[in-house]
């Protein structure tokens, strides 16, 4: 029902029936006590309470290859924003995950264990306090601070440290003797919020993270020879640079063309960085989740730089740092330009919101703010692939500040989505829905446990293995596909983008999305997101019957796995014509368990079978679709 024959028939029946029969969205009562709070607003906004907490991070590094050791040191400059007085911090140590006895939820072997983090020296507004390290929660500890943190108050926090880079490489660790990727290096405060307070979940290497949005200053000291590549602009090219190689990094700014910015010769020839024993290289971002970096002294360098906003005309660099090696990498800023310029144009359809991003050589498929870790591959169709998921997390998480340690569907079910969008104007259709469904569908619809069945809220952090994987990727990327049927792509892409434009920066919860689309549709769309979201649904429709009448026939339609999917139906006549009838997940808005569809048989036709094509919803009895007279 559109608005404003939603508002006519208020104002005809006095009382908003359609509202009063509206299903209400199961919410859990920490949740439902932000709302009450007014941190979260009933129409899908931030409400006229709602906060979240900041710092200013300065950090340090200094790394020295093939010496697996990395020093660092930090000022932290914390901000509570909230209401409530703090009388501990929470401080994450993910890298503690490398420490034998960790709880991690892959195998690993013992190339991957490190001792963890060793904090140095801990300072609280100047004074030197002692520091314990974290004995059962590894890869966070909480700390008594010496005077609460009173609310819009900040406090200074000093840390030093070190730890060794981990042998096995994984989503940060050892590319090669002398590579480096260093993610998660820094102890962070963690995130304190309206809805759990601080964020306590441990580390597992599986689900992912939530962090606040912070300013950062990054110094890199590593020898000369070495280059480094990282999240933010870095501030002093010219310092760490040679001439010529600050000149090329600066040329590929402006232009479409792709540059080689150091290549193995220079790199062999010592004519890429500056010749000092050691060069420290100066990195700021602000507002952004989180720092990364690479290091090599014999990865290569590649850049170029894509319009992504066609209003201000602004420009986003696009990097990347390999082995000469890899043949798929030497096409991976033509990847990463291409990337940009198709999400930035068409899905999300929201300008690319960084100045830069660079794609590294390692081993993780990872996402970072600014930085992917990528493996190679034999196949560049698939390197190409994976860049682009990758990429596509910009948004989600980066851009829109996602909770994914307990909601990976409102991220990897975004990247998931756009994944197939971008692939299927890079290869057709029918080749990326393949794709689509051989990587995420078929795998969880054809296995009949109840562990692929647990409803897409579930907090993922509750979640292992498949369970996690298609709750946080193919299940939620399938809803948001569902809801785009039935809204039509430019109502889809209006909601969506109000969704962003009211929660980038910010830290939205999946009631804030449900919420925002109905806000903005104008629609009531509960029924679809119970249906979808709060759920043990799959998917199956059984083609239960068909009587045929004087003018055609009538189909019904049982919805025997429940999640309400669009799909066509196809009538293939006896003459050998045949007609495609689609139906919008709208079909199941009344009763989510059966449709009728009638059919007209033109004049002088007759029905020769009719089969439901449900595309990527992928059935899990397909057996039981079709019918012949
Ligand atoms: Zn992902």
């Amino acid at each position: 029902m559109s608005m404003r024959r939603l508002l006519l028939s208020c104002m005809l029946l006095a009382t908003c029936v359609p509202f009063l029969q509206s299903q209400s969205l199961y919410m859990p009562r920490n949740i439902q006590q932000a709302f009450k709070k007014e941190s979260r607003s009933p129409d899908g906004r931030p409400g006229k309470n709602y906060w979240q907490n900041s710092a200013r991070y300065k950090i340090m590094v200094s790394a020295a290859p093939p010496d697996r050791t990395i020093q660092g040191s930090e000022q932290i400059s914390y901000t509570n924003n909230s209401p409530d007085t703090l009388k501990n911090l929470v401080i994450k140590l993910i890298l503690n995950i490398h420490k034998p006895g960790a709880v991690r939820y892959g195998d690993t072997d013992s190339s991957y264990l490190t001792s963890g983090i060793h904090i140095d020296a801990f300072t609280e507004n100047g004074h030197t306090r002692t520091w314990n390290d974290p004995s059962y929660h590894l890869t966070w500890q909480s700390i008594a601070l010496t005077r609460p943190l009173l609310p819009h108050d900040s406090v200074q926090l000093g840390f030093d440290w070190h730890y060794q880079v981990s042998l096995q490489s994984n989503r940060e660790g050892m590319i090669d003797s002398t590579t480096f990727f260093l993610a998660y290096f820094y102890p962070r405060v963690a995130v304190y919020d309206d809805y759990y307070g601080w964020d306590r979940l441990d580390f597992t290497d599986q689900q992912e993270f939530y962090n606040d949005f912070n300013d950062y200053t990054l110094d890199v000291s590593v020898p000369k020879n070495y280059i480094v590549w990282a999240t933010g602009t870095l501030q002093n090219p010219d310092a760490v640079l040679q001439p010529a190689v600050a000149r090329k990094l600066a040329a590929s700014m402006t232009t479409d063309s792709i540059l080689s910015i150091a290549n193995r010769v220079d790199l062999a020839r010592g004519q890429v960085t500056a010749h000092n024993g050691v060069n420290t290289w100066k990195w700021t971002a602000d507002h952004i989740t989180d720092m990364t970096l690479g290091l090599s002294d014999h990865f290569v360098w590649d850049a170029s730089s894509v319009v992504v906003d066609d209003a201000s005309g602004r420009r986003a660099s696009v990097q990347s740092a390999y082995n000469d090696t890899a043949k798929d990498f030497h096409r991976m800023v033509e990847f990463g330009r291409h990337s940009l310029d198709w999400l930035s144009h068409n899905w999300p359809g929201v300008p690319y919101p960084f100045p830069k991003t660079t794609i590294f050589q390692g081993y993780a498929d990872m996402e970072y703010p600014m930085m992917v870790n990528d493996g190679t591959n034999e196949d560049a169709a698939f390197s190409e692939f994976v860049a682009e998921h990758e990429i596509a997390h910009t948004w989600f998480p980066f851009y829109m500040g996602i909770n994914e340690a307990r909601y990976g569907f409102m991220d990897e079910g975004w990247a998931t989505t756009f994944e197939l969008l971008i692939g299927r104007a890079d290869v057709g259709a029918e080749k990326a829905d393949e794709l689509f469904k051989g990587f995420r569908v078929n795998g969880y619809i054809r296995d009949p446990s109840a562990e692929e069945d647990l409803p897409i809220i579930t907090p993922a952090n509750v979640l292992r293995g498949a369970a996690y994987g298609n709750n946080a990727y193919g299940k939620p990327s399938l809803a948001y596909f569902a809801v785009k049927d039935l809204l039509g792509d430019a109502l889809f892409k209006k909601c969506l983008h109000e969704y962003m434009a009211r929660w980038h920066g910010k830290h939205p919860i999946p009631w804030d999305f449900f919420h925002t689309f109905n806000n903005a549709s104008g629609k009531d769309l509960n029924w679809l997101w119970t249906n979808w979201f709060f759920s043990n649904n799959f998917i199956d429709l059984t083609l239960e019957k068909v009587e045929v009448t004087g003018k055609g026939a009538l189909l019904t339609i049982r919805n025997t796995g429940g999640f309400a999917i669009p799909f066509d139906v196809e009538v293939l006549y006896t003459d050998g014509s045949h007609v495609s009838l689609h139906q919008t997940p709208a079909i199941w808005s009344q009763d989510q368990k059966k449709a009728l569809v009638p059919l007209t048989t033109p004049a002088g036709k007759k029905i020769g079978s009719v089969e439901l094509k449900e595309g990527i919803f992928v059935d899990a009895n397909g057996l039981d679709n079709k019918w012949k007279p």
